[in-house]
């Protein structure tokens, strides 16, 4: 039993849905729950009914289109991902992962094929995090990551609620937030790294994703004047902090190739130019698969941003702000993955995710797997984000073979 997925109609699909939002540079500006959030959905819906699907919404907006099976009863085999996109983002972030499952019901209708278990997919609300600052809304409410109402409260740079812009795009559903099983979740998802293409290869089964620590730091020294204090006698925060930034970064280097370190954002007090900065505060991202590995990295961390402070008569404090478990994928579905490759003669390598995804959340709640494909110069976040229609063409092929193996 198997079904040929539609390499053009995979393409013009992500290309309809890339003139929902797009911008003048190639990209698409679809931020989650506005208009264009809207009218993508409405597309999405309307395509996915035409296929054959019923809709669902569920509380938090999550749209569910489900191709029934055999047995009502059997749990669904669910793929998706979501087609809200950062400001200035790209057409193939979370837009493939939802053509690509609705590319695997169009094909399996090609091929006449009832499946055992219903196939659903899904877009998940709100996985940028461009707009209430918290990625993966409708994935991690899912899964129980994070509470409903706690959800619900969040609010924009506007101070619009999430409540309201849902109900403001007429997507607030009435179906309960997960609680329901899922035999397998599979998401396909362009790479956003260099690592497939660099490698020629077309697809990669992700066996899990990279964890994450986040920290604030503050470092204290002294107010001074700019032209009175000698040298030696200032406790300058900023020069310290870029000391800091420059031993982190080697820090980071030293860990290589997995690990990586981001200061992002400084803020220098009192940030007059003729007054010696007094105080910093900076963030500090760190990540790697290993969580043994993001442990001692912490307290490596600590250590050099101590041991500088103390040499330059500085005080430095560290809080954690957020950390992210590495997770690691299902090995039935990523075995399914590698298997579908290998049926049809795809070449395949193993990789892990170094951005987060719906499916990091999903994880915790259902056998999940993730297929990623190249994407041109690893570039994504990006207007200029580009990917083959061939590549994406084969990953929804080896979706489509994956979610079979689940689906009887
Ligand atoms: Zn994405």
């Amino acid at each position: 039993m198997t079904a040929t997925v539609n390499q053009d109609r995979l393409w013009d699909s992500l290309m309809r849905l890339a003139e929902i939002g797009a911008t003048a540079k190639g990209g698409v500006r679809r931020i989650s729950l506005s208009d264009e959030d809207r009218r993508a959905r409405d597309l999405f819906c309307g395509w996915a009914r035409e296929a054959g699907c019923e809709i669902r919404i569920d509380a938090i907006g999550n749209i569910f289109a489900r191709r029934p099976g055999r047995n009502p009863d059997a749990a669904p085999v669910l793929t998706g991902s979501h087609i809200d996109s950062q400001p200035q983002g790209g057409k193939f972030d979370g837009a493939f992962g939802v053509m690509a499952g609705l590319e695997v019901v169009r094909a399996l209708n090609d091929a006449g094929i009832e499946t055992e278990a219903p196939i659903e997919i899904v877009d998940w609300t709100d996985e940028e995090g461009a707009r209430f600052a918290a990625g993966c809304i409708g994935s991690g409410v899912f899964s129980g990551y994070r509470g409903f109402d706690e959800a619900m409260a969040l609010t924009d740079a506007d101070g619009i609620r999430l409540a309201d812009a849902l109900d403001g795009i007429g997507y607030g559903g009435d179906a309960p937030v997960g609680g329901t099983p899922v035999s397998a979740y599979f998401e396909a998802h362009i790479e956003q790294g260099p690592v497939l293409e660099a490698k020629g290869l077309p697809i990669g089964a992700v066996t899990g994703a990279q964890g994450q620590r986040c920290f604030t730091v503050t470092v204290d020294g002294v107010d001074g004047h700019a032209g009175t204090l000698p040298m030696a006698k200032r406790q300058d925060a900023f020069v310290g902090t870029a000391r800091m930034t420059v031993a982190l970064s080697e820090l980071a280097v030293s860990y290589e190739p997995a690990a990586v370190i981001t200061i992002g954002h400084v803020r220098v007090q009192p940030n007059s130019r003729n007054t010696i900065p007094g105080r910093t505060i900076f963030t500090i991202d760190s990540r790697h698969p290993v969580s043994t590995v993001l442990e001692q990295m912490e307290t490596d961390m600590t250590r050099i941003c101590t041991d500088i402070a103390d040499a330059s008569g500085l005080t430095v404090d560290i809080k954690p702000v957020t950390r992210a478990e590495p997770v690691l994928f299902d090995q039935g579905c990523i075995d399914a993955i590698r298997d579908a490759c290998r049926d049809r003669q795809i070449r395949y390598m193993d990789i892990y995710s170094g951005a987060g995804h719906d499916a990091c959340k999903i994880a915790a709640v259902a056998p999940t797997g993730m297929i990623f494909v190249p994407c041109a110069g690893g570039i994504s976040h990006n207007e200029m984000e580009s990917a083959r229609a061939e590549d994406l063409a084969i990953g929804a092929q080896v979706l489509l073979d994956a979610m079979l193996r689940y689906a009887g």
